[in-house]
């Protein structure tokens, strides 16, 4: 059992000053506002730890490298395909290891990896045909964040059916009944490790498979993510070939429950907005991201009161910061509406840690009987200084951060990772030699 003493703390109420924590093991067994300075005493503002729900770790490796000649996602997309081209298990290891490790030192305490990259070259399985996933299982592992490998189905190249093309061959498995049999031989023997399902997106999976992700899912209990509306030509398409909007398309093969998780949603219609309220779905904005590729700006708002549960994710990593997700997500909307206060701050914060979307019920608040997941943030930083504690979301960037906490155990004290000591010389000679 460990004791420590937060100077300020926020709470499942608010935020709450002088709080001392009991931790026993990996859960949070004690928390008393208001207590003398006692145990280890943590000054700033000590918040649960962060949700990152979407991420496609090796996208990191193009950051700061994609904005000269301007384009479009599909532009942007050549440039990740080429990437995903040369990856292998041990290239993809190293790469994902510093990617997570980012993530960790920036508060992040659970990532949603929407794995699709599967097999080797041309399409071919590797001897371990689950080889790429253990290598993502590895990389967490040694960066200390959670992960939900979330296994995602990918077999067309377009809303048509149309088969998948070049790399795109490296992401099937041939069909939804041979993804089913892949995954289900997947073990990660680690307590910090779970598996989800993911569809790519309607474009990815013809809607006659649909039914074999949407069931493995029911079947095992665990969320169902997919890549839904992102761009508007996909609604185009799905209309034209289906007469259904994607998430109509999704609804129909019983996907949108209450384990759903839509990724971006960033153009549904109104009877999408109504169909996943209704269902008390999830959607997953990635606003760094969908800024990043030009995608447009998504309805949060009117998606939260039709009943849907929030969550955020870096997707990309353009940016791999959670206070510039979660403020994203309000300011967004403030440019689109012309008006301040979409969102509380503590809706806000509801977001960044919704650990739920991955499967993590029991992470995401500083309460007993909590996994023990939290995040120090320096309150004495030229960006904090002088912000109420429950403002200090929206003026803190992942350069405050200064500990982190994953059940139980620290990996980041003082702004350093214990298990990386130069993670950002380590990072460029990683990116270097895959784009060599
Ligand atoms: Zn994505």
């Amino acid at each position: 059992m460990t004791t420590y003493w937060c100077e300020h703390a926020l709470l499942p109420d608010g935020p709450a000053d002088a709080v001392a924590l009991r931790i026993d093991d990996d859960r949070i067994t004690g928390v008393t506002p208001g207590q003398p300075r006692q145990g280890t005493v943590l000054t700033g503002l000590v918040t649960p730890g962060f949700a990152n729900a979407h991420s496609h770790a090796f996208h990191r490796a193009l950051r700061g490298r994609t904005h000269s000649g301007g384009g479009t996602f599909f532009t942007w997309r050549e440039r990740m395909y080429a990437v995903a081209q040369r990856l292998d298990p041990v290239s993809y290891y190293r790469l994902a290891r510093l990617v997570y490790t980012e993530m960790v030192l920036a508060g992040f305490t659970s990532v949603g990896e929407f794995h699709y990259l599967h097999h080797g070259p041309g399409g071919v399985s590797y001897s371990d045909p689950n080889a790429l996933s253990h290598a993502l299982v590895a990389a967490a592992g040694d960066a200390g964040i959670r992960l939900t490998l979330l296994d995602t189905c990918y077999l067309a190249s377009g809303v048509d059916g149309t088969a998948p093309e070049g790399v795109q061959q490296r992401y099937s498995d041939g069909d939804a009944d041979a993804w089913a049999e892949r995954l289900a031989e997947f073990r990660s023997g680690s307590p910090l490790v779970r598996v989800g399902a993911a569809i790519h997106s309607v474009r990815a999976v013809p809607a006659g498979q649909l039914p074999v992700p949407v069931e493995w899912a029911r079947a095992h209990g665990v969320p169902l993510h997919a890549h839904v509306s992102e761009q508007t030509g996909e609604n185009d398409e799905c209309l034209a070939v289906h007469g259904r909007t994607p998430t109509g398309l999704l609804a129909d093969a019983g996907a949108v429950t209450q384990d759903f998780v839509g990724v971006h949603v960033t153009h549904p219609s109104e009877t999408d907005i109504g169909l996943l309220g209704t269902a008390g779905a999830g959607v997953c904005l990635c606003p760094t991201t969908e800024r990043d590729l030009g995608d447009g700006i998504g309805p949060g708002r009117r998606l939260a009161d039709a009943g849907v549960s929030l969550s955020v994710g870096t997707d990309s990593h353009a940016v791999v910061d959670p206070f510039e997700e979660m403020r994203g997500v309000e300011m967004h909307e403030r440019l689109a509406a012309r008006a301040r206060g979409l969102f509380s701050p503590a809706e806000l914060l509801a977001a960044g840690t919704r650990h739920a979307h991955l499967g993590w019920s029991d992470v995401g608040a500083i309460a007993p009987g909590a996994q023990a997941d939290l995040v120090r943030i320096a309150t004495d930083t030229p960006r904090t200084a002088g912000s109420e504690p429950l403002g200090v979301p929206l003026s803190a960037f992942a350069s405050d951060v200064r500990d982190v906490m994953v059940a139980g155990r620290w990996l980041v004290r003082d702004g350093r990772h214990k298990h990386a000591a130069n993670p950002a010389t380590e990072l460029a000679a990683e990116i270097k030699e895959l784009l060599r």
